[in-house]
């Protein structure tokens, strides 16, 4: 089993459902489970500033899929969002990152893997803060620290979501 970190973020069809939801999916994948989830968070976006804030958050899953078999998973959990791939960091349904797997190091021309864009994005590095305060990635270098030297987002923690009641059972 490995620990895999995935980011999730949305601004557009109700951004906080658009998360919500998407939790659910990514805690009944095929041979992983859900081990935690962070606050959501809104933040200005990165890129084209004519869109709405964005809703981020993380979840922490531990997985028996391989990195490109998650990766599959997260696209087709982002279609069935619907989103689309028009403009470049502009608005969208749903965006799910593979932000950290293990202590893997890869570069796919799919996937790399820590996210490059990690260090730069407090609405990355907190949500992993809240779901592991001792995060590293595999070159040693702490989430804590790294979220101490990130430029800053306009970060801001919303409220949390009524808890959805459990099955019977
Ligand atoms: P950014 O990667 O800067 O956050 P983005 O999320 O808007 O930008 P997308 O359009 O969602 O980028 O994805 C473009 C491509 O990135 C995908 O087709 C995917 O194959 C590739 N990719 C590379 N590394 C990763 C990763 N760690 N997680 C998700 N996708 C990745
Ligand atoms: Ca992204
Ligand atoms: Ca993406």
């Amino acid at each position: 089993m490995t620990d895999a970190f995935i980011g999730l973020g949305s601004n557009l069809a109700d951004p906080t459902a658009q998360l919500a939801r998407a939790v659910t999916e990514l805690a009944t994948l095929p041979d992983t489970t859900l081990v935690a989830q962070s606050a959501f968070y809104s933040s200005h976006p990165v890129g084209p500033q004519d869109q709405p804030d964005f809703v981020n958050g993380a979840v922490w899953l531990r997985t028996r899929l391989r990195p490109l078999q998650l990766l599959d998973h997260l696209q087709a959990i982002e279609r069935h969002h619907g989103r689309e791939r028009k403009q470049h960091w502009g608005p969208r349904t749903l965006d799910l990152d593979l932000l950290i797997f293990g202590d893997h190091t890869i570069n796919d021309e799919r996937l790399t893997v820590p996210h490059p864009e990690l260090p730069n994005r407090d609405f990355v590095l907190q949500p992993l803060l809240d779901l592991n305060a001792d995060l590293t990635l595999p070159d040693g270098r702490t989430i804590a620290r790294l979220r101490q030297q990130c430029p800053d987002n306009n970060l801001r923690p919303l409220p949390p979501l009524p808890r959805e009641p459990f099955p019977p059972g």
